[in-house]
């Protein structure tokens, strides 16, 4: 067996978190190293790795992870200057912790592209 990931850890308790959010399917904390004034990681309660390991069977799951980080964007007072969403999937891609997450940055300009 792997070892938990850092996010699984918070999933069950082990680490805290500052949680925003958080239902049956998902949970939603500050990210420990903002990269903006609003900076939140929403990730599955299941344990996916990547978007890479995503199958059919997640669709509804990514559907409703989607309306969460909406409601959490209008909460946060996002919605009318905009936000950024990204996953990063695989070391090439930026992802650092291999448990399927979305950021959610917001409350500053955001450039384009990325680094
Ligand atoms: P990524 O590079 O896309 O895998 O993003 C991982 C994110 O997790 C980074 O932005 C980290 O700052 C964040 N992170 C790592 N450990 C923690 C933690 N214990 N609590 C909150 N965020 C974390």
């Amino acid at each position: 067996m792997s070892e938990p990931t850092i996010f699984k850890r918070i999933i069950d308790g082990e680490i805290p978190a500052n949680i925003v959010y958080e239902d049956d399917q998902c949970l939603a904390f500050h990210d420990v190293a903002p990269q903006a004034p609003v900076h939140i990681l929403v990730i599955p309660k299941k344990e996916i790795a990547s978007i890479e390991q995503l199958t059919p069977t997640d669709q509804p799951l990514i559907g409703h992870l989607f309306s969460v980080i909406q409601k959490i964007a209008r909460d946060q007072g996002l919605a009318d200057d905009g936000y950024r969403v990204i996953c990063n999937c695989g070391a090439g891609g930026g992802q650092t912790v291999f448990h399927l997450h979305y950021h959610l940055l917001g409350g500053r300009t955001l450039e384009w592209p990325p680094g």
